[in-house]
């Protein structure tokens, strides 16, 4: 245990000394900075201790511990929160990836799953019953941030959002209680917790309903950069099109051969002779570079885009929804791409539509709902050296493309961005989320997150 100055490790480590199973590690312990460091390599932050909870209890006593000492506590789950809200400096982190129970129920088609799990992990194993709900496009990161912001993935047009395949949660309260939420019970908990991020309580098991889902036909179609004009402008009247079970993406960047490129991938997830009569029109408008579209298995899909995101690069992402792909829009990223400082970079655009697009806005915390895109500029280097200039880059371009997105963000692509841009992430349910706010978490305990500021005013909105 470490000691420092004003004695609040040594306290701290007192009350943490009995009983817990759960690893305990200080700074000057060995793994101390494996532990604290997350997906993105910009964020650099040194919590006074980590604690990793192997159940709910042990939680519970991880926040009394934090709220006892007055410390600041943060919460991860797979750590891929762009702008490192799972760590925060001096605080307490509670680490929850050794809380990896799943327990599938086949005949409801129910899943409790630990907010510790990937997305790897929870589709391999609903996937061996030839189940699935949506998730997110990389396999390795956490269920827990996902589904808390919204969760959008390949599944959402014929199945929502990951958030809207939540049935139940357990929860721990700032005030050391374990309960449950649920359609019945806690139903204000319910409604914030899908959509509204880690503001409210400490997750502790999610309950998702399934769906079976076995092969998908799925894959990418590439383009050399120069089609991106008729390229986008086919692929966004095609998607608008799209049934339910045709899930689509965009991205434009370097191709696997280096190449700059515009592709389009897309998931279909009914029967695969009727998707590929249905993906017909859009293999042939225009000869690709590359088809890789193919029957597979869902969770080979899920874990396609992994080798283009490794754990510790360093990332910055600005992003906005997109409701047309206009020749405006067009025009502009075509002024940027050929800049792109890092061959890693990419600008994304993913469809929400279908049944995710249908929930009514307040029906759940997330309010983006309608056939859109989550546009969002994925930066991405290794070199310290390299980071003026793709902030500059990033930034450039998402001041050229302001005009044609709406005002609006998803709140998972967000970076440290400030509290108007937090409050466009949770749009016209943020008055509502900032009244439960001040009823759950009034001390704002939980507030290493997008945070909903329980002093907020919401006449006149945020302070
Ligand atoms: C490479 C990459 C690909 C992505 N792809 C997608 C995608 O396809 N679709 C999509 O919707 N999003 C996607 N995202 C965004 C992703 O949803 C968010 O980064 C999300 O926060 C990740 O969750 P996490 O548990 O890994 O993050 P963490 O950094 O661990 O946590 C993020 C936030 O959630 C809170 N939190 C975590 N666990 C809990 C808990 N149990 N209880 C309460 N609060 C908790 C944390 O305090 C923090 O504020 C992607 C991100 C990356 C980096």
């Amino acid at each position: 245990m470490a000691v420092d100055a004003g004695g609040i490790a040594s306290a701290v480590g007192e009350d943490l000394e009995t009983g817990l199973r759960g690893e305990v590690i200080w700074p000057g312990d060995r793994g101390y900075d494996t532990a604290r460091a997350v997906f993105n390599g910009m964020i650099d932050r040194r919590p006074l201790v980590m604690i990793r909870p192997v159940d709910a209890s042990e939680v519970v006593r991880c926040i009394t511990v934090a709220r006892r000492h007055d410390l600041p506590l943060s919460v991860r789950g797979g750590g891929h929160s762009v702008a490192g809200n799972g760590v925060r400096d001096g605080a307490v982190l509670l680490d929850l990836t050794a809380m990896k129970a799943l327990r599938v129920d086949p005949a409801t088609r129910r899943v409790r799953a630990g907010p510790g799990l990937t997305l790897g992990e929870f589709d391999r194993a609903t996937q061996a019953l030839g189940l699935a709900t949506t998730l997110g496009v990389v396999s390795t990161t956490g269920i827990a941030g996902l589904t808390l912001g919204g969760g959008l993935g390949w599944l959402n047009g014929r199945y929502g959002l990951a958030c809207d395949n939540l049935i139940s949660a357990e929860v721990a309260t700032a005030d050391g209680q374990l309960l449950r939420a649920s359609a019945q019970e806690n139903e204000d908990l319910f409604w914030a917790i899908r959509g509204g991020g880690g503001n409210f309580r400490v997750v502790t098991c999610f309950e998702y309903q399934l769906h079976p889902v076995d092969l998908v036909l799925a894959g990418v179609l590439s383009y050399p950069l120069e089609m991106a004009p008729r390229v986008l402008r086919f692929y966004d009247d095609f998607a608008k099109a799209a049934p339910d079970e045709l899930s689509t993406a965009a991205s434009l960047g370097l191709s696997p051969a280096g190449e700059p490129a515009v592709s389009v991938a897309v998931c279909y997830c009914g029967p695969i002779d009727e998707g590929e009569q249905l993906l017909r029109p859009l293999r042939r408008f225009q000869s690709p570079v590359d088809d890789g579209i193919q029957p597979m298995p869902y969770a080979v899909l899920q874990g396609a885009r992994d080798e283009g995101f490794p754990f510790g690069r360093r990332h910055y992402w600005k992003s906005g929804w997109l409701r047309e792909v206009t020749d405006g829009a067009i025009e502009t990223l075509l002024r940027f791409l050929p800049q792109m400082p890092s061959c890693a970079n990419s600008v994304g655009l993913q469809q929400l539509h279908g049944v995710a697009s249908r929930v009514a806005p307040s029906a759940t915390a997330f309010p983006h709902r309608a056939e859109q895109y989550d546009f969002c500029i994925l930066s991405q280097w290794s070199e310290a050296s390299y980071s003026d200039r793709n902030l500059q880059w990033t930034k450039a371009l998402f001041e050229a493309m302001r005009p044609h997105l709406e005002q609006s963000v998803y709140v998972n692509n967000l970076g440290d961005e400030g509290q108007v841009r937090v409050q466009a992430a949770y749009g016209e349910n943020y008055p509502r989320l900032a009244a439960l706010k001040r009823t759950y978490d009034p001390d704002n305990l939980f507030r290493a997150n997008q945070n909903i500021d329980p002093s907020t005013d919401t006449a006149s909105g945020p302070k």
